[in-house]
């Protein structure tokens, strides 16, 4: 099995202390080293000139650029800002050369990144970018933290506060990649670094039951979101081939349990498309399902794809879907993204990028499409 530290973002606090002393240097400095890292958001700390003299020395000898335990500074290679600069999608290139996509967005004093936590997807949902790329590999922590550093020197750059929200709603499954993401967001949460509030954050699954019952077993203290998108079993697979493996009934008694041990209220994700889930007897269907169930809906309507045939429907029928699910007392919001281009949606800069493309252009800004 390969190392799976490999850059000086996938430490923790405490793997930076271990590594130090290891090398023979006291671990009181991993505090400094931590600070530059993350919460200045410094690309390369070997650079710093205000460390201590045997921090420096270990960090121009372990951590510089094509050390064991170098930056992770991907490259930014494709970028779409927003006309009123407040959104940037960033197409950002790893050190293997595969590309992932990260969003800054929102408003003033309240900016959310929105991350990747996979180069693809392996679960084939059929209108989306990234499910129709398939799966390339799971990111490593550092590579999931380094988007948000991305994102924050980006905001800082331009004159805006910091980050505060984090959404898991870019390309892949993050609780397909459990553990990377759990170490990332620890690493972003730690007060010593960017210390972002786990209350801010967001994780988006497609349902794999075994994460959600272990997130709640775990009592992880960040918001579930659970991608829905069809309230019976034939549409669901029909949209989600992961439906076939844990079908809604498991899926639905998996949500309750993580309502039970956690106290905490799901945010479920159902995308709005043309004459497929968008009527009101699919509302109705959906209402019985989240019945007893600690539940807020989003409704998206869809962002076109290349390989799925299919429409975001009129307004009006979103406000009527919305309608019926405030009758049976389901709180529920629409998620405009009408800030996002044609190419520009979820997985599709990168699907889009081939030579020659020109990709930037502008964009209004679209609202967070999940959590509180
Ligand atoms: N894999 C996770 C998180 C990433 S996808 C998940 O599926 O939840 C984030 C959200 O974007 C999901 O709710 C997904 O269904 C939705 N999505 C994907 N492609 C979309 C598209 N073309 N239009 C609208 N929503 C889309
Ligand atoms: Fe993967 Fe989410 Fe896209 Fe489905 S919607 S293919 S789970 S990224």
């Amino acid at each position: 099995m390969s190392d799976p530290i490999q850059s000086l973002h996938d430490l923790r606090f405490h793997d930076l202390e271990t590594e130090l002393e290891a090398a023979g240097v006291s671990k009181s400095h991993a505090r400094a080293l931590f600070g530059a890292t993350h919460r200045l958001a410094d690309p390369n700390p070997a650079d710093r000139t205000d460390f201590p003299p045997p921090l420096r020395r270990w960090v121009q000898t372990h951590a510089a650029p094509g050390q064991r335990l170098s930056p992770e500074t991907p490259e930014i290679t494709a970028e779409i800002p927003s006309m009123d600069g407040l959104t940037h999608k960033f197409l950002l290139k790893l050190r293997d050369g595969q590309t992932v996509e990260t969003v800054a967005m929102g408003y003033p004093g309240r900016f959310t990144a929105c991350l990747s936590t996979q180069a693809g997807c392996a679960m084939g949902c059929v209108f989306c970018a990234t499910g129709q790329m398939g799966f390339v590999r799971h990111l490593r922590p550092g590579e999931i933290v380094a988007q948000a550093l991305v994102a924050q020197r980006h905001l800082r750059a331009a004159g805006h506060s910091g980050l505060r929200n984090l959404v898991l709603m870019g390309m892949g499954e993050p609780l397909h990649n459990y553990d990377s993401v759990m170490q990332a967001l620890e690493i972003l949460c730690d007060t010593r670094g960017l210390n972002l509030g786990p209350s801010r954050i967001s994780i988006s699954t497609v349902g794999l039951v075994p994460a959600i019952r272990r997130m709640a077993e775990e009592k992880r203290p960040y918001h579930l979101a659970v991608s829905l998108h069809a309230a019976s079993d034939a549409e669901r697979s029909a949209l989600l081939p992961v439906n076939q493996r844990w079908p809604l009934a498991e899926l639905l008694e998996a949500c309750r349990f993580y309502n039970q041990q956690t106290g905490q209220r799901i945010f479920f994700g159902w995308t709005l498309i043309e004459g497929i889930n968008d009527s009101p007897d699919h509302a109705i269907r959906l209402a019985a399902l989240l019945e007893g169930v600690n539940a807020h809906v989003n409704l998206i309507p869809l962002n076109p794809t290349p390989a799925f045939h299919g429409a975001p429907p009129e307004d009006a029928a979103g406000r009527a879907f919305q309608k019926i699910l405030r009758a049976s007392g389901i709180p529920s919001t629409i998620r405009q993204r009408r800030g996002i281009d044609v190419d520009a949606g979820c997985g599709q800069l990168r699907a889009e990028r081939r030579p020659g493309k020109a990709v930037s252009g502008s964009s209004p800004a679209p609202e967070p499409v999940t959590g509180p």
